[in-house]
C-alpha cells in the first residue's frame, strides 16, 4: 500500500506519555483533568488520545451493576469501558477504542493466557515484571501506533490502594526508562476547613509522601480545592513535594465541567506539562470553538424543562452520557435544559398526568430487566396520546414498540421476551445470533452499525443525510412479524440496518416528535460536534412550549 507523504507523517508521531494518578480522595475529578489537558494539548496542535487503566478484577464494566459504577460507555469497536471514556470523546472528539480502557482484571488474563500457552519459557510468573510488563505493552500499544504524540493515561483509584500497586509501579518503571518522555501529574484535594478558616496542603504533602513511597515523584500537582490557592500555599506545597511553583496548579470547583479546560488554560497546565516532558511550546493556543461552546452554554435565550424516566435516576452517573448530550443539545439551541428525573417504577395510571404533563418533552431511559417496565410503558402512553417530544433509547424504543402493540394495535400481553418469555405477542424478541450465547461479558449487540433512513422520517431531517452508523448495547430487537401491522397502524419504521434488516428506529406518522431509536446516540455526542438527535428533541421541545404557551394566552 502506498502512503502519501501526508499520512507517513501523521503515522510517524513518537508518543510522549502523560499519567494522572489521584491523591487523599476519590472522586476528585482526575477524568476531567486528563480530558482538559487533551483538549489544551489538542488546542496547541498536537495529536492525543487518552486511557484509562482501572485497578478492578473484572475484565470490562460491562457486567457491572450501574449502583456500582455508573454508566458503561461503549466505544465504536465495541468495546463496554469506564464512563471517563465518554468524557474523553465529549471533550477531544477523538474515538477511542478497547485500547483506551484496561482493568487489572484483562491485565492478568493475558498474562494468564500467555502462560499457559508457555510463552514465558519456564519462568515463574510474577507480578514484577511480568504484571508490570503486560501493563507497560497497554500503555505503549496506543503510542505504538504512531498517532499521537501523547498518551494521556489516567490510573483509577487513589495512590495507596492495595489494587493500584502495580500500576503505579508500571509508572516508576516508564518514568526511570523513558526520562523526560514521560511525566506524572498527581491530583489531590486541598480542603477549606471551616473552623480554621483554612486551606490546608497537608492532606496532599501526605498523598504525594505515598507516592514517593512507590518510588514516584510527581512532576505537576493539580489541587483541587473550593477556595483560591494563594501564593503561600502554592510555594508551600511546591516545597514540601519537590516541584517547581509553577507546576503547582490550582483546580477550584467550577460551575460547569466544560469551564475546566478553560481554567486549566489559566493556570498553565498545559504548560506544566510541556516543560516536564522537554517539549517546545507552540506559540498559538487555540480553543475558539470551545469558548464559544461555555459562552453560549452560560448565556442561553431559551430555557426548556425535560422528563427523563429511568430506573437508576437517584444515581448521578447512570445516565451521563444522555445528562451530557442533553447539554449539547441544549447549547446548540442555545437553550437551558432543566431535566427532571422520574422514578420509572413511581409512574402509574393514576399520578402520570400530575407528574408529566407541563414537561416540554420527554427521554426514556435504556436499561435492562423487569424492574420500572410498566411504568415507562405508562410514561409513553401519555406522551403518544399528549403529542409530547419523546425520545426512548434502547430500552426506552423496546417500551414504545410494546405500548403501541398493546394499547393502539389491541394485541395484549405484548411483551419482550426479555421481561416476559411466553408473551403471546413477543414483538421484542431475542436476536437470532443471542440464542447460543451462555456467557454474559462482552457478548451483547456492541459497538457502531450502519443504518439508513427512511427519506420521510424525522431522523432524516435530523441528520441530514441517508446513511448513518450508531453505536449499540442489546441482546433483543424488533419483531420483524410485527413490521407491517406497525406500518399500517401510523409507524414509520424510519431506520433499518441494511446488513442484518434489523428496525433500529420507529417514528409515529400522526405525532410531531416521536422517535425510538435501538442505538445508543448518547455515546456519539461531543462538544464539537452535539448529536443531530439531541439537537432535534431540544428544538422540538422549545417548539411545544412555545405552542403550549400561545393556547394558554389564547384561553
Ligand atoms: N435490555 C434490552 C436489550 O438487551 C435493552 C438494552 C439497553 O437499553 N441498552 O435488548
Amino acid at each position: 500500500m502506498q502512503l502519501c507523504q501526508k499520512q507517513i507523517v501523521q503515522m510517524n508521531k513518537i508518543a510522549k506519555y502523560i499519567f494522572v494518578t489521584g491523591g487523599v480522595s476519590s472522586s476528585l475529578g482526575k477524568g476531567i483533568i486528563s480530558a482538559s489537558l487533551a483538549k489544551l494539548l489538542q488546542g496547541r496542535g498536537f495529536s492525543v488520545t487518552i486511557q484509562k487503566l482501572d485497578p478492578y478484577i473484572n475484565i470490562d464494566p460491562g457486567t457491572l451493576n450501574p449502583y456500582e459504577h455508573g454508566e458503561c460507555y461503549v466505544t465504536q469497536d465495541g468495546a463496554e469501558t469506564d464512563l471517563d471514556l465518554g468524557h474523553y470523546e465529549r471533550f477531544s472528539s477523538s474515538p477511542t477504542s478497547q485500547a483506551n480502557n484496561v482493568t487489572t482484571g484483562r491485565i492478568y488474563q493475558n498474562v494468564i493466557n500467555k502462560e499457559r500457552k508457555g510463552e514465558y519459557l519456564g519462568t515463574t510468573v510474577q507480578v514484577v515484571p511480568h504484571i508490570t510488563d503486560e501493563i507497560k505493552r497497554s500503555v505503549k500499544l496506543l503510542g505504538q501506533t504512531g498517532q499521537f504524540e501523547f498518551v494521556i493515561t489516567e490510573i483509577g483509584g487513589t495512590v495507596g490502594d492495595i489494587e493500584s500497586f502495580p500500576f503505579i509501579e508500571t509508572v516508576r518503571q516508564m518514568k526511570w526508562e523513558m526520562g523526560s518522555s514521560c511525566a506524572v501529574v498527581h491530583l489531590t484535594l486541598v480542603p477549606f476547613l471551616k473552623a480554621a478558616g483554612e486551606l490546608k496542603t497537608k492532606p496532599t504533602q501526605h498523598s504525594v509522601k505515598t507516592l514517593l513511597e512507590q518510588g514516584v515523584q510527581p512532576d505537576i500537582i493539580v489541587c483541587r480545592t473550593e477556595k483560591h490557592l494563594n501564593e503561600g500555599i502554592k510555594n508551600k506545597i511546591a516545597q514540601f513535594c519537590n516541584v517547581s511553583k509553577d507546576a503547582v496548579i490550582e483546580s477550584i470547583d467550577a460551575e460547569t465541567i466544560y469551564e475546566v479546560p478553560l481554567l486549566m488554560r489559566e493556570e498553565k497546565l498545559d504548560i506544566a506539562v510541556l516543560n516536564s516532558t522537554d517539549t517546545p511550546i507552540p506559540a498559538i493556543l487555540d480553543l475558539t470553538n470551545w469558548e464559544r461552546f461555555v459562552t453560549r452554554l452560560k448565556n442561553p435565550k431559551e430555557e426548556v424543562t425535560i422528563g427523563l424516566v429511568g430506573k437508576y435516576v437517584e444515581l448521578k452517573d447512570a445516565y451521563k452520557s444522555i445528562n451530557e448530550s442533553i447539554i449539547h443539545g441544549g447549547v446548540e439551541n442555545e437553550c437551558k435544559v432543566h431535566v427532571k428525573l422520574f422514578h420509572s417504577e413511581q409512574l402509574n395510571d393514576k399520578n402520570i398526568e400530575k407528574k408529566l404533563a407541563g414537561l416540554d418533552g420527554v427521554l426514556v431511559a435504556p436499561g435492562f430487566g423487569r424492574r420500572g417496565i410498566e411504568g415507562k410503558i405508562i410514561a409513553i402512553r401519555y406522551l403518544r396520546e399528549n403529542k409530547i417530544p419523546f425520545l426512548g433509547i434502547c430500552l426506552g424504543m423496546q417500551c414504545a414498540c410494546i405500548e403501541f402493540s398493546r394499547n393502539v394495535l389491541g394485541l395484549e400481553g405484548a411483551h419482550s421476551t426479555e421481561i416476559d418469555p411466553s408473551t403471546p405477542y413477543p414483538v421484542i424478541d431475542l436476536m437470532e445470533d443471542q440464542k447460543m450465547i451462555k456467557n454474559m461479558g462482552g457478548t451483547m449487540r456492541l459497538g457502531a452499525y450502519n443504518c439508513k433512513l427512511d427519506s420521510d422520517s424525522i431522523c432524516y431531517s435530523e441528520y441530514g443525510k441517508e446513511f448513518i452508523s450508531e453505536r449499540h448495547r442489546h441482546r433483543y430487537e424488533f419483531n420483524n412479524e410485527y413490521r407491517e401491522i406497525f406500518e399500517k397502524n401510523g409507524v414509520r419504521l424510519a431506520g433499518v440496518n441494511p446488513e442484518k434488516d434489523l428496525v433500529e428506529i420507529i417514528e409515529l406518522k400522526e405525532h410531531p416528535w416521536f422517535v425510538g431509536v435501538q442505538f445508543h446516540p448518547e455515546y456519539q455526542s461531543t462538544v464539537k460536534n452535539p448529536h443531530p438527535l439531541f439537537v432535534g428533541f431540544i428544538k422540538a421541545a422549545i417548539e411545544h412550549k412555545h405552542a403550549r404557551e400561545l393556547l394558554e394566552m389564547s384561553r
